[in-house]
């Protein structure tokens, strides 16, 4: 047990959930903080194979979402927007950018996707953020965090390095899990009942990288208002593609092929159900104000 700070109301956040690692939870604001901490051996249970079928189709229908609405809060200005991707994974928003004609570069300490990176033409610096080579003399038109924000634990230091790095007019992108979410809900439920293996899902305990923060939408502005960023807009996100979600839950190698399948049917039945619940994963949209 440690004592949290809540980084957006500074209180004492109070022990929420025992997993893997300890869970807190700010009484005020309802920011939720872990104990753990980033692996840099990057060395992870998930099958890579298993975790591309499911996901992408997803994923790039999702940052189709997320450029439309930028371009249209940049008063269809695409061709001259430079943007930066902070942890850029697998690449496929750099790759979906490329598609649609959006001048972004990416930055990434892990070198698992610099193949893809390679056959796709994507301009990815190999490191973490803040870094000399991506340094930008002018300031990007917009900095976007595809699920990488939530794991990041010194967020003060970030949020002031962005300030720098994004234009006074520009836009900081964040898409990530929130804590209001129906399955995060679900998960919370059942950990009063000692079923707790959603919840350390959900918080990615048993990857290298797990979540540090699980916002809302209330926490996350005012964090980000506590350093001059205006919220300009928001928007959910689809976190289940129904057609894959066996390849999904293969993707964690402790799941079996018989475990995938019930989860698939029970998740299929819920359908129409998920589909008009609270969203997991938003998107927001900041602006710096001048
Ligand atoms: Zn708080």
């Amino acid at each position: 047990m440690k004592d949290i700070t809540c980084i957006v109301c500074g209180n004492q956040q109070k022990i929420r959930h025992k997993l893997k690692f300890y869970v807190y939870k700010c009484p005020t604001c309802h920011l939720q903080t872990s104990d753990a901490s980033f692996d840099l051996s990057f060395k992870s249970s998930l099958r890579e194979d298993n975790r591309e079928a499911g996901l992408k189709k997803l994923r790039f229908a999702n940052f189709e979402l997320i450029q439309k609405k930028l371009i249209q809060i940049l008063n269809n200005r695409k061709k001259q927007i430079v943007g930066l991707e902070i942890g850029s994974g697998n690449g496929w928003w750099l790759k979906v950018c490329q598609e649609n004609q959006i001048d972004c570069i990416g930055i990434e300490p892990e070198d698992s996707f610099r193949k893809y990176y390679q056959e796709n033409n994507l301009n990815v610096v190999a490191g973490f953020y803040p870094n000399e080579a991506t340094k930008s003399l002018d300031g990007y038109d917009f900095i976007i965090f595809n699920d990488v924000f939530e794991h990041i634990s010194d967020l003060d230091s970030l949020i002031l390095n962005l300030k720098k790095d994004i234009k006074p007019n520009g836009i900081l992108i964040i898409n990530l899990p929130i804590s209001t979410g129906f399955f995060y809900k679900i998960a919370e439920f059942l950990g009063i009942f000692g079923i707790k293996s959603f919840l350390n899902r959900l918080w990615q305990f048993d990857f290298h990288s797990p979540h540090i923060n699980y916002f809302n939408d209330d926490n996350l502005t005012n964090l980000l208002k506590k350093y001059n960023f205006k919220l300009l807009d928001s928007m959910r996100l689809e976190s289940l593609d129904f057609s894959s979600i066996k390849e999904r839950i293969m993707a964690d190698k402790k799941n079996s092929r018989l475990k995938a399948s019930i989860f698939s049917l029970g998740i299929q039945l819920l359908k129409p159900f998920i589909l008009n619940s609270k969203p997991d994963i938003k998107v927001f949209y900041f602006c710096q104000n001048p």
